[in-house]
């Protein structure tokens, strides 16, 4: 069965009353027939119903279709994307013992790693995104958990998964991917030898900018059995109604991810020619860091792009982001109205350094028409370009050496 067919699968229907979408069911208590059946509850926490925030019929559905698509035999919902990042960290790494995490990994991360892993005695290790088989130079009996973001968040770097994963299962240690940027339609992180493979349904999988969730997938019980108990000690669930938006929204994943795609792809030439653009980054362009790994490993590519703009853009940065009227300005993406965000240094590296110095800016290309993304876009480089110190108007070379 295709990906876009495991979308759009519709359950088996439920008694007497069939109808295409998937029933929102609220609880908290849960009912039994017996003292019997109740005292043995727990035994249902896995795969049963024992307690609302363990799982309802709208929730397991939802896993269901997460571990389809996913590839994998299991998948856990949670609150947030980064619900699933903290779950998973947690469960799988003990004091005194290390984590690694990649230099380019979404924002939250490093804030976590550094100020709450370190209070409990974990201990957190950045590496440069791109090193490949050589992250077997960062590994020993210390390390517990590796993790992989492919492309990582703004800077875009795609990385050599299945290197990484080789090099780790060599050594029996576990790997994460977040893979959100490409959702389990572009690309699944179980079969280049990941082993759980979480995602921020906030992103594309539900797609309308209304709801934040995550979910891990794994191929392995008892990863799944300790990933379940983890998340009821830290009293983590979902509710159905969060859980039918997701469900509403995979339906369409497919077709949006194309839409939003198809109109990046169509945009990344004049933002090339830009010279207010230094380095363009989105994975499908043959210069993008790692392309060759986001050929061989991904189907296709998202809406997600970022702009490493000249240094001199800053001054008129803000009124040209503003004069963006099809673009909201706000930290999210994925979903069908675009979004851009702007970052006036680069991000945080310590294990590499920043591409750049000047301003960033990540577009989420939504599903409005690209002509008028395109006039929207064309707005704000004109105003950039306005910004051009006089002399070296039309000269990427020159523009370079200012500060
Ligand atoms: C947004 C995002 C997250 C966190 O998701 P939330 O649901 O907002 O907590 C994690 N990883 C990546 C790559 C993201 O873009």
């Amino acid at each position: 069965m295709h990906d876009e067919t495991k979308c759009l699968k519709v359950p088996a229907a439920n008694g007497a009353f069939a109808s295409l979408s998937v029933p929102v069911h609220r609880a908290s208590t849960i009912v039994f027939d017996s003292v019997d059946a109740y005292q043995n509850r727990r035994s249902a926490m896995y795969d049963g119903y024992s307690y609302g925030l363990y799982g309802t019929p709208t929730t397991r559905t939802l896993e269901q279709a997460i571990a389809a698509l996913e590839g994998a035999s299991r998948a856990l919902v949670v609150p947030s994307g980064f619900a699933a990042i903290a779950l998973t960290t947690l469960t799988f790494c003990a004091p005194g013992q290390r984590v690694l995490f990649p230099d380019n990994a979404y924002d939250t991360v490093r804030p976590f790693a550094d100020r709450f892993l370190g209070r409990l005695g974990i201990k957190p290790v950045f590496y440069d995104p791109s090193l490949g088989s050589r992250i077997a130079d960062l590994l020993d009996s210390s390390v517990q958990l590796v993790w992989v973001e492919s492309p990582g968040s703004m800077t875009l770097e795609v990385q050599d998964v299945p290197a990484i994963t080789a090099a780790c299962q060599a050594r029996g240690i576990l790997t994460a991917a977040d893979n959100t940027y490409a959702t389990p339609l572009r690309c699944k992180p179980l079969s280049l030898g990941v082993d759980l493979s979480i995602c921020a349904a906030s992103k594309y999988v539900s797609g309308h900018s209304d709801v934040v969730m995550g979910s891990v997938a794994v191929n392995n019980e008892d990863i799944f059995r300790q990933l379940k108990d983890h998340s009821r000690f830290l009293g983590q669930g979902v509710s159905a109604d969060e859980a039918s938006l997701v469900l509403r929204g995979m339906e369409t994943m497919a077709v949006r991810l194309d839409r939003c795609e198809q109109s990046a792809l169509q945009l990344l030439p004049m933002l090339q020619a830009s010279n207010a653009v230094r380095e363009i980054r989105h994975p499908a362009l043959p210069e993008n860091p790692g392309h060759q790994f986001w050929k061989r490993d991904f189907t296709g590519s998202t809406g997600l792009i970022t702009l490493f703009l000249e240094p001199w853009t800053r001054p008129l940065l803000a009124k040209a982001i503003e004069a963006m009227d099809q673009f909201a300005i706000g930290a999210s993406w994925g979903g069908t109205k675009s979004v851009v965000a702007v970052l006036d240094q680069p991000p945080l590296r310590t294990a590499t350094p920043a591409p750049h110095h000047g301003p960033v800016v990540r577009l989420s290309i939504g599903m409005e028409h690209p002509e008028d993304l395109r006039a929207s876009l064309e707005k704000c480089l004109s105003i950039l370009a306005a910004a051009t110190p006089d002399g070296i108007a039309n000269d990427k070379d020159l523009g370079r050496a200012q500060p």
